[in-house]
């Protein structure tokens, strides 16, 4: 049932009849204090963040601190950045070892540079113009601006399309999804990493979610959802990953300390050091051995 004056039209089946889960606001960033509610469309099974803003409108959800961008020095940048970058380069390293690589959602190009490193061709795409400057300019990597729906790339030309933690942020899925299949090559590689909607860290903490990024966060979605979804736009699914050193654990102690999350806070930050991050990391370990880990990577091959 849908909460009342809220109307529901799926984003991904067109359905109309959605199941009201909890409401939830943007507590990471707060760039607003609007109200959301996550509801799970009755056909396909999606949930997803109602109201949907209107496209136009999605930039105001970002702030400049949303990106990891200025100011940091080499040290920072071989402790906290490039170790999650080459923990995805081993993801697609195991089934692609070179070629042509587009990373969707790219940021300022941090895995970019670590593919490129690898001898991947690589080249991105990202909507905002702050992380692409950055990205093209300290990086020295290749990023388009704009909207995968709107750039020109060539059909068939990439080997190995990526899209780490971006699915869910995208106003059209099922239209990227097509995209992404013409730029492929036949038999090319997918890999998708995005929070996991049925992780124990989602169910326990719902609308307290880390992960749940609500107005950012368009789409919810569970293994067997995506895989759905991918099937029915011509992928055929590979394998499923749950580790993520990156993410899961961070979204325990997210949720669980709203606070150090939001702004660093000098107690906060003692306190993630010394207690809550080991924690965090122990929880997240068991979430993933059972199962239920706090995000998930499906890798799927484009149907020839
Ligand atoms: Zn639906």
């Amino acid at each position: 049932m849908n909460p009342p004056g809220t109307p529901f039209e799926c984003g991904i089946c067109g359905g109309t009849a959605g199941e009201f889960l909890f409401p939830a606001r943007d507590i990471n960033f707060k760039t607003t204090d609007e109200s959301f509610s996550v509801v799970r469309c009755t056909d396909c099974g999606i949930a997803q963040t109602v109201p949907r803003p209107p496209e136009r409108t999605l930039g105001r959800y970002y702030p400049a601190s949303y990106y990891p961008i200025g100011g940091y020095d080499p040290g920072y940048y071989r402790r906290r950045i490039q170790p999650p970058q080459r923990d995805k380069l081993n993801i697609v390293r195991r089934f692609r070892s070179s070629g042509t690589l587009l990373d969707v959602g790219c940021g300022a190009g941090f895995f970019l540079r670590e593919a490129s490193k690898a001898g991947f061709s690589a080249q991105g795409v990202e909507f905002s113009r702050e992380a692409v400057e950055f990205g093209t300019k300290e990086e020295g990597v290749h990023i388009t601006e704009g909207d995968l729906l709107n750039t020109h790339f060539p059909d068939h030309s990439f080997d190995v399309v990526t899209l780490w933690h971006v699915l869910e942020h995208i106003p059209r899925p099922v239209e990227a999804l097509e995209r992404i299949r013409t730029l492929l090559k036949p038999g090319g590689i997918l890999i998708i990493a995005v929070p996991n909607f049925d992780s124990l860290q989602a169910r326990v903490f719902r609308g307290r979610w880390y992960h749940l990024e609500v107005p950012r966060h368009l789409y919810h979605f569970t293994p067997g959802g995506l895989r759905k979804l991918l099937d029915a736009g011509g992928f055929d699914v590979q394998a499923e990953f749950q580790r993520s050193p990156e993410h899961n654990w961070a979204g325990i102690l997210g949720s669980l300390v709203p606070l150090v999350a939001a702004n660093g806070s000098f107690a906060g930050g003692v306190a993630r050091r010394f207690a809550g991050r080991p924690l965090a990391r122990g929880a997240a370990a068991i979430e993933s051995a059972f199962h239920r880990g706090g995000t998930f990577t499906l890798i799927s091959a484009s149907r020839q």
